[in-house]
C-alpha cells in the first residue's frame, strides 16, 4: 500500500489487487473507496493518468456514499457512462495540463471502444461517447495539441 499525492493536492492510496478481485482481469484497476486496487505495473509505475481517473471515482463514491454509487454503477447504464465520462475526460485534461503528448483523437477512439464493450457492460454507444468526449476536449483546447 502506498499513498500518492496528485498535482491538485489530492491523496490517492493504492494497493496491489488482492486475489478476490481475480474476476476483474489482470490489467484492470478498480476503486473501492478508500482504496484504488491496481495491477502490479500500475502500482510500481504509479501511473498518474490512471490515478487521476480513479481519483474521480473516489470523489464520486464519497460524495454519494459508496454503496449507493456501486448500486447505481452496476444497474444504470447512464450512471455508469456519466461516471466514466467524468473520469476519462479528467484523465484526458490531465494529459493536456501535464504536457503529456498523446494522440487525442486516437485516445478518444480507444476509450469509445472500451465504453461500448463488455468491459463497461455496454454503457454507451461508441458514436455518442466519441462525439461527447471530442466536443469536451475541443472546448478545453486540448484536441489537436
Ligand atoms: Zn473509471
Amino acid at each position: 500500500m502506498k499513498t500518492i499525492t496528485l498535482a491538485n493536492g489530492d491523496l490517492v492510496t493504492i494497493k496491489q489487487k488482492p486475489w478476490w478481485l481475480f474476476w476483474l482481469g489482470k490489467y484492470y484497476t478498480i476503486t473501492l473507496s478508500p482504496y484504488v486496487y491496481t495491477p502490479d505495473t500500475t502500482y510500481e509505475n504509479e501511473d498518474m493518468d490512471v490515478l487521476v481517473h480513479e481519483n474521480i471515482h473516489l470523489h464520486q463514491q464519497s460524495d454519494m456514499g459508496k454503496w449507493k454509487f456501486y448500486f447505481n454503477y452496476v444497474f444504470s447504464r447512464e450512471f455508469r457512462y456519466q461516471s466514466e465520462f467524468s473520469a476519462y475526460t479528467t484523465q484526458l485534461k490531465w494529459y493536456v495540463d501535464s504536457g503529456t503528448r498523446v494522440n487525442m483523437p486516437s485516445q478518444i477512439d480507444v476509450i469509445g471502444n472500451m465504453l461500448s464493450s463488455a468491459n463497461y457492460l455496454w454503457c454507451v454507444s461508441k458514436e455518442r461517447s466519441v462525439k461527447e468526449m471530442t466536443d469536451m476536449m475541443v472546448a478545453y483546447g486540448g484536441y489537436d495539441q
